[in-house]
């Protein structure tokens, strides 16, 4: 009996090990272990063994009967890994299948805005026209018609970087530089960084304007155009029904001077939080030249007209977009940028 069952297991292991796909070891696990398989016929014929030999020989059985099913399953797994390792040697790759796609970036919403701005004037024949951020007070005040000693400068207090030299609160700045170096006509726009002491959720001590000049013979520059061009600009920004409207305002560079106002884009005119009841909301300022600046760059202030404007770029896309607070532009917060 314990021959026939050492038999039995070499008998199994080396039909197993000759077993080349999981057909044929689950053939062979039935041959021998299946319920009617040969260790299973080996169990039965027990019965007629001696009653003390019993015990014995039940638990050899088991054993051969626990290695068996091991030998079953290592096999199975063997065979698993080949297939698998020649597969990948000669079976063709789906070169079809697409790959994966590293996230790609976008623009800044500023920088979106920015562009859009300047495509605007562009359109218009304006050209771009850049200058430095740090300035002196020369082109930052005084070519503007803003004396040392004038309460003006309250409105734009900035950072000094030395005696006489800041950094420049608008780039108003860049169009005395411009003028300086060109003979009318001028048709510029300067966009770029700016500096102020301000921080709260609608100022920021660091922001983006784009300021526009536009300068040429008596009877070839009114008011009237000034206006028509800002319309243009309204319309195409936020849309052809925006409704705009020019407020008398005061600026020392200009005179006369006006504030340009949209129709509330929160609620059309209606009034609420975010024109605060008002129905419109201030987008830019503007007006014909002051005598005084043409003077200060040597143009004779009789022999030529002309008008400016200047706006924020983040208030544009605040107002664009919805937002309320100035520094979600600047936490570099990917949930926030994704969605422009
Ligand atoms: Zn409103």
């Amino acid at each position: 009996m314990l021959q026939q069952l050492s038999q039995l297991e070499q008998e199994a292991l080396a039909a197993l090990a000759d077993a080349t796909s999981a057909e044929a070891v689950h053939t062979v696990r039935v041959r021998f272990l299946g319920r009617r398989g040969k260790l299973t016929s080996l169990l039965k014929a027990m019965g007629q063994l001696p009653a003390e030999q019993r015990p014995e020989v039940g638990r050899l059985t088991n054993e051969v009967k626990v290695r068996l099913e091991e030998e079953v399953s290592r096999r199975l797994k063997a065979i698993e890994e080949e297939a698998l390792t020649e597969a990948l040697l000669t079976g063709p790759v789906d070169v079809t299948l697409p790959g994966r796609r590293p996230p790609l970036g976008h623009l800044h919403p500023l920088t979106q805005v920015l562009e859009e701005i300047i495509a605007i004037f562009t359109s218009l024949n304006f050209t771009v026209a850049e200058g430095p951020e740090i300035e002196t007070d020369w082109y930052c005040f005084e070519a503007l018609n803003m004396p040392k000693d004038h309460p003006a400068r309250d409105m734009q207090d900035t950072f000094y970087v030395a005696d006489e030299v800041v950094l420049r609160t608008h780039t108003s700045s860049v169009q005395i530089r411009v003028m300086e170096h060109h003979p009318p006509p001028v048709r510029v726009i300067s966009p770029g960084k700016v500096y102020r002491c301000d921080a709260d959720i609608t100022h920021s001590p660091m922001f983006h304007q784009v300021e526009g000049l536009l300068v040429d013979e008596p009877g070839r520059v009114t008011f009237g155009d000034l206006k028509g061009v800002l319309e243009l600009f309204a319309h195409r920004m936020f849309g052809p029904e925006t409704a705009v409207r020019f407020r008398p305002s005061f600026f020392p560079y200009t005179e006369p001077s006006a504030e340009v106002d949209i129709q509330c884009v929160g609620c059309r005119g209606g009034g609420c939080r975010l024109c605060k009841g008002s129905g419109w909301l201030e987008i830019l300022g503007s007006g014909m030249v002051d005598p005084n600046v043409f003077a200060a760059v040597g143009y004779d202030p009789e022999s030529v007209v002309g008008f400016a404007f200047g706006m924020g770029v983040e208030r544009i896309a605040m107002l664009k977009y919805g937002i309320d607070d100035i520094r979600l532009f600047f936490e570099n917060d990917a949930r926030f940028l994704a969605q422009f």
